[in-house]
């Protein structure tokens, strides 16, 4: 019979009760690199899947405020939040895996971190106390924790700690979130180490040690984990998952296994298989609910067995970092899932296309050709010659951001007469500054998180490939620059065939250009990065457009 009491019945007007948020984090031994971001994201993905709301934050222990100042070779690329957050790149892994789009709460760095704590310091909210890292710094990191879980209404915050447990710049945010199992309760908070088993010698003899003395770092710090996720080339007898758990204090059934996939997007599925979702459901008393990764499934079979291929190369200057692109690369994967192709990246150096007939040589034989984002002087003759070599050859073309600015460089320089043209950013001096900075970023000296960024909206023009790709005439897209068309060479450049496709709503800055499709099969570049909203169940429609024109190339 129904519960009919007055206690039973919700009083509308009561305040929401409080969710009892549960606590993931994510920490990563031995090696750096080694998949905590993935791990996350995946574990994310497989939460999601049993119908959980799920958060996903990245504490960042680098002193930075954020990764918009630090060179891409070294950190990889720089990920652009909606709101506009200059990020570490795990949170497009977070975006991709989970299907969310996260805000600048996602990202917490020491930076942001002590800048708070000392404006709040300057302010007085301390009067009268010794400002120290315990409780204030690891306050500061614990409500930021806690508030993320709040605001975005989570069931489970995961957060991951970056760098190597060890490092000196991590301990703060160890402590904080060894506290965090006090604050919150035990049966709220889980800890997963990701650590790495190597396999030495010609037997590929695993080694457990590395893991036993980063699980010992850890357990110094107060903190015992509760998993281990074993990043190893070579499967885990039961002996040697045994052995591990006995030396690191974990149960069996909590070592779980990572071995290398062929594709990023297989780990929730080896992680699902493995019962890691179970055991997480379990430990943080979430409810049982049922598991249905039959669409996700059906993303990795495409992955691993397409039927048809095509080669894309892509321009960059920081082509010898792998995760310097790594949202572009992802992009165009997602691309080849929705058209059933595999997608090889032959990765280019721009400056090795710098010297004449050098794009020629290169570039023959590829199905399409994508011009990255950048910054600076290096390397642009090199863009300039892969994008004269697309548009001449009338091989697929997509420029994104600096790529974009190229094309219409290179389009002013060959077809508009306009010898010499170029961006201010290269040529403070050019007779045709055909890109240049806009008004409202003259003066401005500051480089941290000075540039047009975070998601704006776009008009597209009717008639055009644009319009056609995306299917409707409102577009919202991430931006991360500050130079922009230069609104006087509009007429002449129109003139000379180019097409604005798509502008601010006011048709005040360009977005997208194009070739009309009766001179190039395939020929548009942005002012925005499309690749930031690109999803492997989802692909963008720039992207896809490029990869099915590469097919039909
Ligand atoms: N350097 C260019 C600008 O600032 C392009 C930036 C980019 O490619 N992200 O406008």
């Amino acid at each position: 019979m129904p519960d009919t009491s007055p206690a039973a019945i919700p009083d509308p007007d009561a305040p929401a009760k409080e969710k009892n948020v549960k606590y993931i984090f994510v920490t990563g031994g031995v090696v750096s690199s080694i998949g905590k971001g993935i791990t996350s994201a995946a574990l994310g993905r497989l939460l999601r899947n049993r119908g959980f709301e799920v958060a996903m934050q990245k504490l960042d222990p680098y002193i930075n405020v954020d990764a918009g100042t630090m060179n891409p070779y070294q950190h990889g690329e720089c990920f652009v939040t909606d709101d506009g957050a200059e990020t570490d790149l795990d949170l497009g892994h977070y975006e991709r895996f989970v299907d969310i789009n996260l805000s600048r709460a996602a990202s917490v760095t020491t930076g942001t971190v002590y800048g708070a704590v000392i404006q709040k310091e300057r302010r007085g909210d301390y009067l009268g106390g010794t400002v120290q890292v315990i409780p204030h710094i690891t306050g500061e990191i614990k409500e930021r924790i806690t508030q993320y879980g709040r605001s975005t209404g989570a069931d489970v915050v995961i957060a991951e700690v970056g760098g190597t447990v060890g490092d000196i710049e991590g301990l703060p945010f160890l402590e904080a979130i060894r506290q965090m199992k006090r604050d919150a309760g035990a049966e709220n908070v889980l800890y997963v180490h990701v650590t790495l088993i190597p396999s030495v010698g010609p037997w590929n003899e695993i080694k457990t040690k590395p893991t036993q003395h980063s699980v010992m770092r850890l357990r110094e710090v107060g903190i015992a984990p509760d998993v281990l996720v074993c990043r190893t080339k070579v499967a885990l007898t039961t002996e040697q998952k045994d052995k591990l758990g006995l030396f690191c204090d974990v149960s069996l059934d909590a070592v779980i296994e990572a071995t290398d996939t062929d594709t990023i997007y297989a780990i929730p599925v080896m992680f699902e298989d493995q019962g890691f979702t179970d055991l997480v459901v379990r430990r943080l008393h979430l409810p049982e609910t049922p598991s249905n990764l039959s669409d996700w499934r059906g993303i990795v079979k495409r992955i691993l067995e397409p039927s048809k291929a095509v080669r894309v190369a892509v321009v960059g200057k920081y082509t010898e970092n792998g995760d310097a692109y790594i949202s572009i690369g992802e992009s165009l994967k997602h691309a080849g899932i929705a058209s059933d192709a595999r997608v090889h990246l032959d990765w280019i150096d721009s400056e090795t296309l710098d010297e004449p007939g050098a794009a020629e040589t290169r570039l023959s034989g590829v199905d399409a050709v994508v011009v990255c984002p950048g910054f600076g002087g290096r390397g642009v003759p090199g863009k300039i010659a892969a994008v004269r070599y697309a548009r001449e050859n009338k091989v697929p073309f997509l420029g994104v951001c600096y790529g974009m600015q190229m094309a219409v460089v290179e389009y002013a320089r060959h077809v508009a007469h306009l010898a010499g043209a170029n961006t201010t950013e290269v040529d403070a001096d050019t007779a045709y500054p055909v890109i240049a900075l806009m008004p409202d970023q003259y003066g401005i000296a500051d480089k941290g998180a000075t540039m047009r960024l975070g998601l704006w909206p776009c008009t597209l023009a009717p008639e055009t490939l644009a319009l056609k790709l995306y299917g409707k005439t409102n577009i919202e897209e991430r931006h991360r620059h500050r130079y922009e068309v230069n609104n006087d060479y509009r007429e002449q450049l129109t003139k000379a065939g180019f097409v604005f496709s798509g502008t601010s709503p006011d048709h005040k800055l360009v977005e997208i250009i194009e070739l009309p499709q009766s001179v190039h099969p395939f020929f548009i570049a942005t002012q925005f990065h499309p690749e930031f909203l690109s999803r492997p169940n989802r692909a963008h429609p720039l992207f896809a457009g490029l990869v099915e024109a590469a097919l039909s190339n």
